[in-house]
């Protein structure tokens, strides 16, 4: 078996994968980077929205070549449609501003990471992980049709939702039911929405999750539909649902379908343990993704820049001691955070269509620019004071 050497082995080329290789690159190591797919960013598993205020911290510049649609907000619809929340896109989160297209987008990341001096290594899975002394020291490769050994001092997981690399290092980031959502989304042409906003439909229409419009311009988006896995009785029930919604709405009706993608996001509090010895975890593999939005993009891109940066700075000493200010780092900036929305998420999906419709119908009255928590909760206690107690622990 052929054998090659490297400080830093990424394993993954998506957002998280491109940010680490990039950083550590940067930060004077050499950096192999693979991608067990022949192209990357495609095929497209993603709805492609993402905001703006995440870009410079990773030093991002906005390119107008991936970019399909430039986004001012969200807006969400209460289960019988009659109730609309329109969020600006600074406080709608990670997910509205751009609707990228995510097969430029993730091209341009990697060659980021390549002008750092990154190489970069397609059609080339990682199928084993190499442990040394317990510590993970590099992957077993096949690269076209042949079994290559390389070894690392760091290897950083960017392998994404399905990761095996976290399991292979003995990492525990398995997922509860009920922390899965399973996606399926259309392309859609020839469809007649408001292209300024993306669109977000909660209630039993997606039980556990929401359904989405987000356009790309010119009459085309990307619909699709998150559904908790303990909602369902099997995957195929996504896709039922989905087919009624757009079923029902003329305006989707007439379009046409031109893409399937079939997906799944984590909804869970950041895992306890995301370094060990010789390895990272960053993005997906890393459960970074926000349990309301499903939104994945930002953090795995900032996930992999920190991780980029620790590499650099251990690498002399890639103990799970010292890429711990790593761990520590992911949960000072999300722990929290993801704890807290891992909570709403589960609250949320309590809450059948009646209840949902009383509290858009509120939170829909308060003006856009007033919307806070205590906003709501007045909101709430004047109009529907019996709801109160319900949403107490939530608001
Ligand atoms: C239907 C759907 C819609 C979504 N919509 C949004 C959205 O609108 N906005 C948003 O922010 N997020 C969205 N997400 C989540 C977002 O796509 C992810 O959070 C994001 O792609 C995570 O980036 P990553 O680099 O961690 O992983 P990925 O982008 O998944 O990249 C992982 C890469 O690793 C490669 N790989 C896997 N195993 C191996 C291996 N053994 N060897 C080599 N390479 C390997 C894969 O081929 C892949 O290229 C959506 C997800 C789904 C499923």
């Amino acid at each position: 078996m052929k054998r090659y050497e490297y400080d830093v082995l990424v394993i993954g080329a998506g957002p998280g994968g491109s940010m680490a290789a990039r950083y550590a690159a940067r930060n004077g190591l050499k950096v192999l980077l693979i991608e067990k797919r022949p192209e990357i960013g495609v095929p497209v598993r993603c709805a492609e929205g993402i905001s703006r205020a995440w870009l410079k911290e990773v030093e991002i510049d906005i390119q107008k070549k991936w970019i399909d649609a430039e986004i001012d907000g969200a807006k969400i619809y209460s289960p019988d449609e009659k109730s609309v929340v329109t969020l600006s896109a600074e406080q709608a989160g990670n997910e509205v501003g751009f609707v990228l297209n995510r097969e430029y987008f993730d091209k341009y990341l990697a060659a980021l990471a390549a002008k750092e001096g990154a190489e970069i290594w397609l059609k080339s899975p990682a199928i084993e992980i190499i442990k040394e002394n317990g510590k993970v020291a590099g992957a077993i490769i096949r690269r076209f049709g042949e079994l290559v050994e390389v070894r690392a001092k760091i290897v950083i997981a960017a392998d994404g939702f399905e990761s095996q690399v976290a399991r292979w290092a003995g990492l525990n980031t398995v997922l509860r039911e009920r922390d899965i959502v399973t996606c399926i989304q259309y392309r859609m042409t020839n469809i007649d929405i408001d292209e300024k906003f993306t669109h977000f439909y909660i209630g039993s229409c997606a039980p556990g999750g929401y359904l989405w419009i987000f356009p790309k311009g010119k009459g085309e988006a990307n619909v699709g539909i998150g559904v908790a896995l303990n909602k369902i009785k099997d995957t195929g029930e996504a896709k039922k649902y989905l087919d009624r919604f757009i079923e029902n709405h003329p305006e989707l009706k007439k379009g046409g379908i031109v893409q399937i993608v079939t997906g799944a996001v984590s909804t869970c509090p950041v895992p306890k343990h995301l370094v060990d010895d010789g390895i990272m975890l960053v993005g997906d593999a890393a459960r970074l993704i926000d349990p309301i939005t499903g939104g994945g993009i930002a953090n795995a891109a900032r996930s992999g820049k920190y991780a980029g940066e620790i590499a650099a700075k251990c690498i002399e000493n890639p103990t799970k001691e010292c890429l711990k200010e790593y761990e520590k780092k992911v949960h000072e900036k999300w722990g929290r955070k993801h704890l807290r929305n891992w909570y709403v998420k589960e609250k949320l999906a309590s809450l059948d269509d009646d209840t949902l419709n009383k509290l858009m119908e509120v939170i829909s009255e308060v003006e856009m620019k007033d919307i806070s928590v205590m906003a709501i909760l007045e909101a709430v206690q004047q109009k529907y004071p019996e709801l109160i107690e319900e949403f107490e622990d939530l608001l």
